[in-house]
């Protein structure tokens, strides 16, 4: 059998070319990844002190959107934890972001309890504080899925046509898994539910 797919890795973009395959099986694919393939995301904030000019509303968005290194091994999703959804060690990582100097407060400032979850790029800014302010808050950070909120994407996806029936899926990471490993996940994912399709048969 001719083989139909073969990967490139070209930086950080992991490309996958399909040969005679429909666009629509293709596209399923990158519909996983950006709805299905989970990642670690900030999801409460505990603001103690905010003394910056942003509100403190408009601070914990940005903080959501902080790309989380994520450890899928080590980790349950908190609605199916053991803990029953309260939140524990094994479904919940607890950060925090306590700043005092004046200027910029930047991603990298953030302290996690799992040094596997940390952010993935540290020149994220969040706010900016003033001589004399302070900003202290409390955070946790939990897996979730694309489709629940954008923030938990793990790529920037798309299709791209190659030569002759051929198409690409190309997948560049925003830093919380490894490319690859979000195409490995994807597959993963993508014969879990075959299964359970062919189990309610
Ligand atoms: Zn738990």
């Amino acid at each position: 059998m001719a083989k139909n797919i073969s990967t490139t890795q070209d930086g950080d973009e992991f490309i996958v070319s399909f040969k005679d395959t429909h666009n629509t099986i293709v596209n399923a694919m990158r519909r996983i990844i950006l709805d299905e393939v989970p990642t670690f995301a900030i999801e409460d904030v505990e603001v103690v002190k905010n003394e910056s000019p942003l509100y403190s509303e408009t601070v914990a968005h940005r903080l959501g959107l902080v790309p989380l290194k994520t450890d899928l091994k080590s980790y349950n999703f908190k609605e199916s934890c053991t803990c029953g959804g309260v939140g524990c060690a094994l479904c919940e990582v607890k950060l925090t972001l306590a700043q005092k100097e004046e200027g910029y407060v930047f991603s990298g400032s953030i302290k996690s309890d799992d040094p596997q979850i940390v952010p993935a790029d540290m020149n994220i800014p969040i706010t900016k504080l003033f001589p004399g302010n302070e900003l202290e808050l409390n955070l946790k950070a939990v897996l979730g899925r694309g489709r629940v909120h954008a923030k938990w994407a793990p790529a920037h996806t798309y299709l791209k046509e190659g030569d002759k029936n051929e198409v690409n899926l190309v997948i560049e990471s925003f830093g919380q898994l490894d490319s690859k490993d979000i195409y490995n996940n994807a597959i993963d994912i993508l014969v879990e539910k075959i299964n359970e399709l062919e189990s309610n048969l």
